[in-house]
């Protein structure tokens, strides 16, 4: 009988007293670890050597050591399975055993070089659900692209730079190539060292400067526009305010949020355009029925309202949260999970 409960680490599938965390938020004592992605809200401070062993891609691995997570090695497990989740480079949700899917943070839509997530058939479905509600829809990412493209060619050819704003990790990486027609390309010099490490996994980021050497070598005062992808951030942050105000630049933010006019005043951007890395709400609904699971978990951002539209739909879903404290038991049997481990 397996038992997914949320506790004080997060997310937790216990099989006869032996636990699976999934992108804990701090370090368990021991068992088994998985770890979808190298966001740092899906990474945990390891603080000591205590045996833990850590299922990931030896990209997510890679990128979480060079954000100063420090893990040892990754561990296969027999019966798992990772799929990639289309999320960013490296992210991989868990099949177990043909049983359990955990789907960590995932997209089924392909953008520039990402593609799309692999979702299997599975019993027991836990799902993310950033955007589990059917407000937020997401126009299909080309026709963002071109809203984009457009905004930048009218700034071009009034001598306006436009700054391109999204997550460091991830997002600034799809603008860097979808947008790298347009010259001069200057990165953020965050945004640069993530691009470094997609490239060393073969997606090629080249033909920008980093934003240090064009303000050194004066690039950016010359009366030619520019196009600078920065991390996104509120318009009140020392960065973006200093750009934007000595050099008359407008910005463009991408995100799923973008969906509801507030944020973008809440940020105090010029621009807002729905890009995402994550499923929208409709995108949910085609992984859980890809998926067909007996049994559902909603977590992350509207968890319950995503649970409850679900069962409204035929589905038996629950949202994982921790004011409940609930355990939730299931039918499901595992075979493999920590018993033929360990050869
Ligand atoms: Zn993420
Ligand atoms: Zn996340």
């Amino acid at each position: 009988m397996l038992d997914v409960c949320v506790d004080n680490y997060g997310i937790t599938v216990d099989n006869k007293g032996k636990k699976l965390y999934l992108d804990p938020n701090r370090q368990p004592n021991s068992d088994l670890i998985f770890i979808s992605h190298a966001h740092t809200d899906h990474l945990y401070k390891c603080v000591k050597e205590n045996g833990n062993r850590i299922i990931t891609s030896k990209i997510t691995h890679k990128i979480a050591m060079h954000r100063g997570y420090k893990y040892g090695e990754t561990f296969e497990e027999h019966g798992f399975e990772l799929l990639n989740s289309g999320h960013i480079l490296g992210s991989n949700g868990l099949l177990i055993e043909d049983q359990l899917y955990y789907t960590g943070d995932i997209s089924i839509r392909k953008r520039a070089f990402m593609d799309a997530a692999v979702v299997p058939k599975a019993k027991i479905l836990i799902i993310e659900s950033t955007f589990g509600h059917p407000d937020y829809f997401f126009p299909n990412f080309e026709s963002t692209i071109h809203k984009a493209n457009l905004i930048i060619s009218e700034m071009y050819h009034r001598g306006i730079p436009v700054i391109l704003l999204g997550y460091t990790l991830g997002k600034a990486q799809i603008l860097t190539n979808v947008f790298r027609h347009w010259k001069p390309l200057i990165v953020h010099d965050s945004i640069d060292e993530m691009n470094k490490l997609y490239s060393e996994f073969g997606v090629s980021m080249d033909n920008y400067v980093t934003f240090s050497d064009a303000e050194r070598s004066d690039m950016l005062s010359s009366h030619q526009p520019w196009l600078l992808i920065a991390p996104i951030s509120s318009c009140k942050n020392g960065f973006l305010k200093y750009i934007k105000k000595k050099y008359g630049a407008i910005s463009i933010g991408f995100s799923g949020w973008a969906v509801k006019p507030y944020y973008k005043y809440a940020l105090g951007l010029d621009h807002c355009l729905p890009l995402s890395d994550h499923c929208d709400y409709n995108d949910l609904i085609s992984v859980v029925k890809k998926c067909n699971p007996e049994k559902i978990y909603t977590f992350h951002g509207f968890a319950e309202s995503f649970a409850e539209n679900l069962n409204l739909l035929g589905f038996d879903a629950d949202p994982l949260i921790r004011k409940s404290g609930k355990r939730n038991k299931t039918m499901v049997k595992l075979d493999t999970f920590f018993i033929k481990s360990n050869p």
